[in-house]
């Protein structure tokens, strides 16, 4: 498989990004809380992966590892990795392998969690066994017609929430519905899941799937006094979305975050009308293409951190803020959810 479509420093193109705008900003160590991680024949045979429009049938931790190192040359990087939540894929397989290949030192995992298929025995002993940090839960799993008609408690029953909130451990939600964080329901049911489970800790993927201003603004206050619950930036690339996060919620909440390996694609979202598209030199079924190739990309995970940057610059924000995004917010969430 040509590995080329990545728009990491195996390129001097990115090289050059790298060396002027990004080597001086970021810190020594960087953890990554949201990457998809998937071994070989988790994919169906012959239904590859879509990554921003370049098929793949696997992305397992060595080829990780080696994508760390090229986006982020000189850094100690980690990650928080978890399957991918396709009801077709091989979920079990998936799990199982990130559970035996994660060290717990470079890279964490999370259980992909199907509220169909999975049990309370199987759950509660994968949890309790260390092994895992939290779990991944996804819209498609509770499997209805309308994907837009899922609701968080569905994703989420008590019972699968009463062993994460026992343990500390940590629930990667991607927010279903279309007006995500802007939609009503969502948000009562979000404070409602962080005020019943006080001892989980509840991480609102994509800013709650907010990539765009018109999705976030005034949608934060209601959620900024859940004491449990926290952000990661994964996709954003939207530097006022950014700037809006970093001035209303606390600190300590926000976490970095990319999506990788979608994020080490060529692309980057935009807002055009109070809506977001992608924008991608190939053709991909969530974007919008450059087929006139008049743009030359880089990554959206370069995108992403430019809009850090940008934020963080303009709002006059110390190095300490820098430090726990990248990493100490992040760790300290690891470090209790050991179950
Ligand atoms: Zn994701």
């Amino acid at each position: 498989m040509n590995p080329s479509w990545k728009e990491t420093t195996i390129h001097e193109r990115n090289r050059k990004i790298f060396a002027e705008e990004l080597d001086a900003f970021l810190p020594d160590a960087i953890l990554d809380f949201h990457v998809h991680v998937f071994n070989a024949g988790v994919v169906p045979d012959g239904e590859p992966f879509s990554c921003a429009g370049h098929p793949i049938d696997r992305y397992d931790l060595q080829e990780l590892a080696g994508d760390l190192d090229a986006a982020y040359p000189g850094r100690t990087s980690k990650a928080v990795c978890f399957g991918f939540p396709e009801v077709g894929y091989d979920r079990r397989k998936n799990n199982e392998y990130l559970a035996a290949a994660c060290d717990s030192q470079q890279f964490f995992a999370l259980r992909l969690f199907d509220p169909v298929e999975d049990e309370p025995a199987g759950v509660k002993k994968d949890l309790e066994s260390g092994r895992f940090r939290g779990i991944k839960p996804y819209p498609n799993y509770v499997r209805k017609a309308d994907v837009n008609a899922v609701e968080i408690p569905e994703m989420l029953p008590a019972w699968v929430m009463e062993i994460v909130n026992a343990l500390g451990q940590i629930v990667m939600l991607h927010i279903p519905r279309k007006a995500r964080l802007a939609d009503p329901l969502n948000q009562r049911q979000i404070v409602e899941l962080g005020n019943r489970y006080p001892k989980a800790r509840i991480v609102l993927a994509h800013i709650g799937r907010a990539y765009y201003l018109k999705n976030v603004m005034g949608n934060l206050q209601a959620l900024k006094a859940v004491p449990n619950l926290y952000y990661d930036l994964a996709m954003v690339n939207h530097w006022e979305v950014m700037e809006h996060l970093f001035q209303t919620v606390p600190a300590d909440r926000i976490l970095y975050g990319t999506d990788i390996p979608l994020a080490l694609a060529p692309g980057k979202s935009v807002e055009i009308n109070d809506q977001y598209t992608y924008v991608t030199p190939v053709p991909w079924e969530l974007s919008i293409s450059d087929d006139h190739g008049r743009l030359r990309f880089t990554s959206f995970l370069y995108e992403e951190l430019r809009a850090i940057k940008k934020a963080v610059e303009r709002l006059g924000l110390p190095r300490d803020f820098v430090q726990g995004l990248f990493y100490d917010n992040g760790m300290k969430l690891l470090k209790r959810a050991t179950g």
